[in-house]
């Protein structure tokens, strides 16, 4: 009999890379994608010669991630970020200063008070019991260091990657080495010393055309077409497996298989295993993902008095500015403009900011971020490119309370075999880490 395919449920970098996987195990599938193209978050458009991403602009690739875009014949197409990417800004009193994870060069920056410092630097000498529970990652870093260095560098690094609210954030979840840091060491700063080096060999990077280049060349590389417009509704318990329904292109539809993968959003999952498992359903449905905005902007390069020669920098939230931060493209990754032109890429909302996007009209929002950008960047000209992206439901936040949503996952997914749940509020917000997890996936999947 021959084998059953497996439904991948969603087209993104995830759904993509676990089809391309079971593809490399000559395991069958079927992907199934609500809406009428793939990548899902993975989105590059090309607006007046400037090359834009609207979702991931930069790749923290491992060796491993190399080898990956390597064997996907993307080798010529990867760049790497310039020697100018490692630095990176903070806004503090309308001002950039550089800023550097490594606790001792913090406590030789400007940024933070002279009180801050002293906790930073006596932190490994102070004992602090942990509360019994989940901590948010302000209580934690309060209790390590102070308000100061939760508001000044924790907070913007995780708006960087979250747009998320460190008052809610669960530190386990966003920055688990730390609570594990306490544990082993009694000490953050000297788990830094002790595992510096365990990040190494990380390279940032984005490809030519944009990083959806990575997406449409997993969709190509699978020999079955993703299935497009098919929006999967409820699966039930057959007697040989799940039944998937789904209407495809207007259509009611079926699928009969014994393995089910959803990499489609917790909200969206949520509401389709509702007749498996109401409860779980429930707290897959409670999973916020706030609204978010992308502003890019191109200037002629001369309009910049005060250019930033690095990655960007974050705005913490106590600056009162209307956006989290700004991606420097052009010095990291100069082709992305075209020459003589920069580009910015600006992000606004999230957890703590998504009610500027409802309570202003979009226009006047981006009139307020260029205000504030040009009188950090000293710009003396009006853009000559400007395209604003929404994403309604944007990144998931893992705040306090998500440890119960992954037992009731494991306990679902123990009790319906064959069913998966992935996607990156469970395997890591970040490109390589979903690609990573699909590999360990279709492992598991074949040997089963
Ligand atoms: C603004 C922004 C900036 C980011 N920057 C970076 C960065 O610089 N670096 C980085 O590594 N990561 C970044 N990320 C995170 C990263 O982009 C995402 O975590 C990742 O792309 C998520 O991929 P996914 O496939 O798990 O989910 P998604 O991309 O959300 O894909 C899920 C797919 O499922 C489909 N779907 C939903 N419901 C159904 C259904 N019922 N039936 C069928 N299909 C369905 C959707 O249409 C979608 O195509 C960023 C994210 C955002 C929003």
């Amino acid at each position: 009999m021959p084998q059953q395919p497996v439904i991948i449920v969603g087209a993104g970098i995830s759904g993509l890379s676990i089809a391309y996987e079971l593809q490399q195990r000559n395991i069958p599938y079927v992907v199934l994608e609500a809406g009428n193209h793939g990548g899902g978050t993975v989105k590059s458009l090309h607006v007046n010669g400037f090359e834009l991403d609207a979702g991931p602009n930069s790749i923290a690739a491992s060796p491993e991630m190399m080898e990956y875009l390597q064997q996907l014949g993307l080798g010529n197409d990867i760049l790497i970020a310039s020697a100018a990417g490692k630095n990176r800004f903070l806004v503090r009193n309308r001002q950039l200063h550089a800023v550097s994870p490594h606790p001792f060069k913090i406590i030789g920056s400007k940024f933070i008070g002279g009180a801050s410092k002293w906790k930073l630097f006596t932190e490994r000498f102070r004992k602090s019991t942990p509360p019994a529970g989940e901590e948010t990652v302000t209580a934690f870093v309060t209790r390590r260091f102070s308000s100061e260095i939760a508001a000044y560098v924790f907070e913007p690094i995780l708006s960087g990657i979250y747009a998320g609210d460190p008052d809610r954030l669960s530190i386990a979840e966003v920055l688990p080495m730390l609570p594990r840091w306490e544990r082993e060491y009694g000490s953050i700063t000297k788990g830094v010393m002790k595992e510096k080096g365990a990040m190494g060999g990380r390279k940032i990077i984005s490809l030519k055309g944009g990083n959806a280049t990575l997406t449409n060349t997993l969709q190509q590389k699978l020999h079955t077409p993703v299935r497009f417009n098919a929006a999967v509704n409820a699966v039930q318990s057959a007697t040989d497996g799940y039944t998937v329904s789904y209407i495809e292109n207007g259509i009611a539809g079926q699928l009969h298989a014994s393995q089910v993968i959803f990499t489609s959003p917790a909200y969206s999952t949520g509401v389709v295993i509702s007749k498996l498992d109401a409860a779980v359903a429930k707290l897959l449905q409670q999973v916020e993902y706030p609204e978010m905005g992308v502003l890019h902007v191109g200037y002629d390069a001369s309009a910049i008095a005060n250019p930033v020669n690095g990655f960007g920098f974050l705005v913490p939230h106590a600056e009162q500015l209307h956006f989290l931060g700004v991606i420097n493209n052009t010095a990291i990754f100069p082709t992305k403009a075209p020459e003589g032109k920069v580009l910015f890429t600006i992000f606004t909302g999230g957890a703590r900011q998504q009610h500027y996007l409802q309570q202003y009209d979009h226009a006047v929002l981006q009139q307020k971020i260029l205000k504030e950008l040009g009188e950090l960047l000293g710009i003396s000209a009006a853009p000559v490119m400007q395209h604003f992206e929404v994403w309604p439901k944007a990144i998931p936040q893992l705040n306090v309370g998500h440890e119960k949503l992954r037992a009731a996952v494991t306990g679902f997914e123990k009790t319906h075999p064959g069913i998966h749940i992935a996607g990156n509020y469970l395997h890591g917000v970040a490109v390589p880490a979903l690609i990573k997890y699909a590999s360990e996936l279709a492992d598991t999947i074949a040997k089963n």
